[in-house]
């Protein structure tokens, strides 16, 4: 049985699409996410995208995705460019009710489809901001403002907690992926 192969459309309708067993397969410029611009220094990159729609063996509707990209961020340390490559697999379960996720095979994370059609970016770019880092920073190898850094304490880590205990405070950019993260 071959599957519908189509280009990325816009909107979706993600229960048709898994009725009629859809691939989609295309790419889309980072420049058009407006929640992830704001945290790129280079926004001129494109994102691959494969999806395959289909329903389990027990009926659940859901999209197998791949996203591939990567992302220019701020190094949030030395405040230089940190390159974030990101090779995310995901499933997605359709659900029309928030109540159908309880009984959801473990292995779906479950998106709740409140208008219908859906904007194929926002489902993408959920994604992707679910795949960044909390708080972008090099290697301490590959750091400049690792030399700045006192390593007495012995602890790799130390440094990423005070900087987001800080940024707590502050209006972060990043705390948009805070609280997509706390939703889960
Ligand atoms: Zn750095």
């Amino acid at each position: 049985m071959s599957n519908q192969r189509k280009r990325l459309p816009h909107e979706i309708d993600p229960f048709r699409l898994v009725e009629s067993r859809s691939v989609l397969e295309g790419t889309i410029p980072l420049k058009q996410f407006k929640r992830l611009r704001p945290l790129l220094v280079d926004d001129t990159g494109t994102i691959a995208i494969v999806l395959n729609f289909d329903t389990d063996e027990f009926g659940v509707p859901f999209v197998s995705g791949r996203i591939e990209t990567n992302l220019a961020l701020v190094c949030q340390r030395c405040l230089e460019r940190y390159d974030f490559p990101i090779e995310k697999d995901f499933s997605l379960a359709w659900i029309r009710a928030e109540k159908e996720a309880k009984t959801l095979p473990i292995r779906f994370e479950p998106y709740l489809v409140e208008t219908n059609p859906l904007i194929l970016n926002d489902v993408i770019e959920d994604e992707l901001l679910l795949a960044m880092p909390q708080i972008p920073m090099h290697d301490r190898s590959e750091c400049s403002a690792s030399k700045w850094i006192s390593d007495s304490d012995g602890k790799t880590d130390n440094s990423a907690s005070e900087i987001s205990a800080d940024d707590e405070v502050k209006e972060n950019p990043f705390s948009v992926l805070a609280n997509l993260k706390r939703k889960d």
